[in-house]
């Protein structure tokens, strides 16, 4: 595999920018060489400045649900586009997704965009502390909802405890008012709950998929719903990859809970840089100019933008998107079932929906961030290398999950599973 010039490009990008990157996890820190740069895509596939071809999983860490360069999404950048790029003011497209996506996820019966899934998370957070007077919040250990500074906490397990930051430059005050609790447990819940009468809102993953793939519990979401309730605490659903990617509705219409407040972003922006929050119509109403919770955005609703996720929500609604990939997600796992059999107590494929996970593990089933925390990381750097080999992206890290999108084959899916059979030989046969 050629890798010159993306070599010579991150010797570039490292003296021009930090670390090479605009995002940490790019660099390739946690797996083996350097960054690759990519250069185009086209459906399942990405091509690199070598002219490496690889059959991608990654899929922009989520928002490429209908592969890259889908030709209605392009067809409406570019028609949008002709008529000018942003105006600051209102736009018909912005009316547009909003009816789309409020039709999709009933509990938000008001919406509002903004340009990424942290500002989402972040404004979320306000609204809920100016609607309820209460300045904490709970957030749940190794759950990830962007880079704002009180969401850059995620210290704590087993008990709650206070959040210390996790990065430097944020302040202990910053953090403060975040508390941590563990996914998949609500009796911890119930604990802080009862215990501190300052509690704005929970936010969570319904599905956590920043820290290896963590599926909730049975009932384990109704019953936070429940608590919640209880207790006067507000559900926010953090659904940035779990909306229209679990089910149209998201992971509150797969499990059937409605949360108060919703964050969105990745899918509804097919690409270009889009987030949203919304949820009942009385805690939106606290969104000025309506009401007194202050949020803004020079490019928020960019035409662009909302061209891109109206397009892409259109077709996946009118071609029945996700029935077409529950087909394929069908035939993956049955191409897989013979790897699962083979390596079963040392490595782990684990998926909902269109979502994988694969990890180095001699766990049967992962229900909580102590058990990510002990995947053989090392192990998945050597797979991360062998499958780039091979001619498959994927996430340069352990950590991260696998998406599928509408446009991988079955035929991408069968070199993927023999890829996958003969790095694992070569890994695990050792
Ligand atoms: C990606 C992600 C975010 C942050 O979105 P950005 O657009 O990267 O700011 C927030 N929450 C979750 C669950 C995410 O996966």
């Amino acid at each position: 595999m050629k890798r010159e010039i993306s070599d010579k490009l991150f010797e570039e990008a490292k003296k021009l920018m930090p670390g090479g990157v605009d995002s940490p996890v790019r660099a390739f820190k946690s797996v083996e060489g350097n960054p690759l740069f990519i250069k185009s895509g086209k459906g399942s596939r990405i091509f690199d400045e070598d002219g490496n071809e690889f059959i991608d999983y990654c899929m922009s860490w989520g928002p490429m649900i209908l592969g890259h360069g889908d030709s209605d999404v392009l067809s409406a950048i570019k028609e949008t586009a002709e008529l000018g790029t942003s105006f600051g003011t209102p736009h018909r497209n912005e009316v547009e997704l909003a009816r789309l996506v409020t039709e999709a996820v009933p509990s938000m019966e008001q919406v509002r965009f903004v340009s990424s899934g942290t500002e989402a998370t972040m404004s979320a957070i306000r609204l809920a502390r100016g609607f309820t007077g209460k300045n904490k919040f709970v957030k749940l250990d190794g759950c990830y909802h962007g880079h704002a500074d009180h969401l850059l906490v995620a210290a704590g397990s087993g008990i709650a405890t206070l959040g210390i930051p996790d990065s430097a430059g944020v302040t202990e005050g910053n953090a403060a008012d975040t508390l941590v609790a563990p996914y998949n447990d609500l009796n911890a819940l119930e604990e802080i709950f009862s215990r501190e009468n300052d509690v704005a809102a929970i936010i969570l993953e319904p599905v956590p998929c920043n820290y290896g793939l963590i599926l909730p519990r049975d009932d384990y979401l109704k019953g936070l719903r429940s608590l919640c309730d209880k207790h006067g605490v507000l559900l926010i659903f953090d659904e940035v990859i779990n909306g229209f990617r679990i089910a149209m509705g998201g992971a509150q219409e797969h499990y059937g809970v409605k949360p108060d407040l919703t964050t969105l972003g990745k899918i509804i922006g097919a690409g270009l840089p889009v987030g949203a929050y919304g949820g009942r119509t009385d805690i939106m109403s606290f969104v000025a100019p309506q009401g007194p919770v202050y949020q803004a955005g020079t490019l928020s609703g960019n035409p662009l933008a909302m061209a891109a996720g109206i397009a892409a929500l259109k077709k996946m609604k009118n071609s029945k998107v996700h029935e077409k990939l529950e087909e394929k997600v069908n035939f993956m796992n049955e191409l897989l079932a013979s790897i699962k059999t083979r390596y079963a107590g040392k490595f782990l494929i684990s998926n909902i929906a269109s979502i994988y996970s694969f990890c180095f593990t001699d766990l049967e089933k992962i229900e909580s961030v102590e058990q990510v925390r002990q995947y053989d990381m090392e192990k998945f750097s050597q797979f991360h290398s062998a499958m780039l080999e091979r001619g498959i992206y994927l996430s340069p890290s352990g950590y991260e999950v696998a998406f599928l999108s509408s446009a991988h084959s079955e035929d991408d899916i069968e070199k993927t599973v023999s890829a996958m059979e003969s790095a694992l030989e070569e890994i695990l046969s050792q």
